[in-house]
């Protein structure tokens, strides 16, 4: 332990501080109520501001973030996001807005609004968007509510089941629960893809709609997605498109064009707004024409005089699914970023993003067993090593390396570890999605560590098993930590 790596609490000295005030800095003739009064001292650390400031810088660098290394998450998109669009999100005029302001006073930042309606809805092919949800699953809430508010107005009360393959984000059943939609799952095929014939039985007059990615979790494109639409609409239901990690597609193809009537995006995935922790995001929500009025209130519209307003038409609306307008911060950055790539570039960001997926895959296939060997686009998923290094029945018989621990020995070599464990089809999945923003240089720095990292393990596994060796926490009771987090400072005395 390091001797800054204590709390802020355990450094405190009785009677130290960091600042000295002049008496003449306060007016002392104001008497406070006094009920405002505190009846002791408050429970403050006592220390230097030298210790304040490398205290906590220290503390900002145990994090790791896209900004200290890479980070291939699969199922995350966690891009490098230019720094341009936090200038533009810190200009005065857009900060120090207030969302109760008269529209007339807040015209530019309702014009970002609306431009960024017109800029998503040409990307993906759908009629319009809301942007109020404040994440991708508030979008999948916000989404499913829409698909729900038009079968009801229809008069359409039979349809209250959702279809979910098995290989989805978690988010997408656990929306259609909160939705009170019932949650029935269509099993993936050999190929990983859905499976057209287990789909077509569960089809019927109680199918609000279905729920997918594409390109689906494992990264795959979905080729039947025609025939898929044809029979989802056939049987009366809706297409939902959960576009968290729309980044292959950009530019290239469009879900409208495939048949979805609804879609999420994420603005803080693949539209370059950082993430992680908790937000703030952004989760609009686009639909085809005719769902148009069940979109969620307040919308921006643009009037005839070409001036811009907020309205509540709730006519038919699904309803108010936030506060405002939603998280404009984030709307702004992701609008910075699509103009700044124009027409031209967007075209690429699909092309690299599959270009340095399938790259990693290809260069590592023979170290990591890949299940479903086809062109991936954006991320794809291993099954754990070929060789773990495991000799059971031998006479030195020894456990092999797991994902688990491939992970934890990545840190070792200041990489940021692939999602784990997940999707949950195969029991040691390393799901890695490098995204498009990231060097020829640095994606050959990651295959040797990997190609390294499974040596390793076929050698001594018991290296990796003791990884990480140079992080501030190694092992932590995972589920522990998570359930019962200790958040704040025990004072043991
Ligand atoms: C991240 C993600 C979500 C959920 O988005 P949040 O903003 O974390 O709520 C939904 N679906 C997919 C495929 C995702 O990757």
């Amino acid at each position: 332990m390091k001797y800054y790596d204590k709390l802020i609490f355990e450094l405190s000295k009785k009677g130290r501080t960091g600042y000295s005030f002049g008496a003449s800095q306060f007016a002392t003739d104001v008497a406070l109520p006094a009920g405002l009064i505190r009846d002791s001292a408050p429970e403050l650390p006592e220390v230097s501001e030298v210790d304040v400031v490398r205290h906590y810088t220290n503390l900002s660098q145990m994090n790791f973030g896209v900004d200290t290394g890479f980070y291939p998450l699969g199922s995350c998109t966690m891009k490098y996001n230019p720094k341009i669009n936090e200038e533009i999100a810190n200009m005065k005029g857009f900060q120090a807005l207030h969302p109760l302001q008269p529209a007339c006073t807040v015209q530019g930042a309702l014009e970002v609004y609306y431009g960024m309606n017109k800029a998503l809805s040409a990307l993906t092919g759908m009629a319009g968007f809301t942007f109020n949800p404040c994440a991708g699953a508030h979008g999948e809430l916000t989404g499913l509510m829409i698909m729900r508010q038009y079968h009801l107005l229809r008069g359409d009360l039979a349809r209250t089941k959702v279809i979910v393959p098995d290989s989805a984000h978690g988010t997408n059943p656990a929306s259609a629960a909160v939705c009170g939609l019932e949650v029935v799952v269509v099993k993936s095929n050999a190929d990983g893809l859905v499976d057209v014939a287990d789909l077509k039985p569960l089809l019927g007059p109680d199918i609000a709609g279905i729920m997918m990615t594409n390109p689906n979790t494992l990264g795959l494109f979905e080729k039947e997605i025609g025939e898929i639409a044809a029979l989802v609409h056939e049987c009366g239901g809706l297409l939902y498109y959960d576009g968290a990690n729309m980044n292959p597609l950009i530019g290239m193809v469009r879900p409208g064009d495939m048949g979805f009537d609804i879609l999420h995006l994420n603005l803080h995935k693949s539209f370059s707004t950082p993430h992680g922790g908790g937000g703030p995001g952004s989760g609009p929500v686009g639909v085809c024409e005719k769902l148009l009025p069940y979109l969620p209130v307040p919308k921006v519209v643009k009037k005839e005089d070409g001036s811009f307003g907020v309205v509540c038409d709730s006519e038919k609306s699904a309803g108010q699914v936030s506060a405002y307008l939603g998280n404009f911060g984030v709307i702004l950055r992701a609008y910075a970023y699509i103009l700044m790539l124009g027409k031209q570039n967007v075209k690429l960001v699909g092309k690299y993003a599959t270009l340095g997926a399938n790259y990693i895959k290809e260069s590592l296939k023979e170290w990591y067993k890949l299940p479903i060997p086809s062109i991936c686009k954006h991320e794809f998923v291993f099954d754990g090593l070929v060789n773990d290094g495991s000799r059971k029945g031998s006479d030195d018989e020894r456990e092999g390396a797991t994902t688990l621990d491939v992970a934890k020995r990545l840190l070792d070599f200041g990489f940021h570890a692939p999602t784990i464990y997940f999707p949950l089809l195969f029991h040691q999945a390393i799901m890695i999605e490098p995204t498009e923003t990231e060097s020829l240089e640095t994606l050959d720095a990651f295959i040797d560590v990997m190609k390294k990292i499974a040596a390793e393990a076929a050698e001594d596994p018991a290296i990796l098993k003791a990884a990480p060796h140079n992080a501030p926490i190694t092992r932590p009771d995972e589920t522990t930590a998570a359930r019962q987090p200790i958040l704040k400072f025990q004072d043991e005395a």
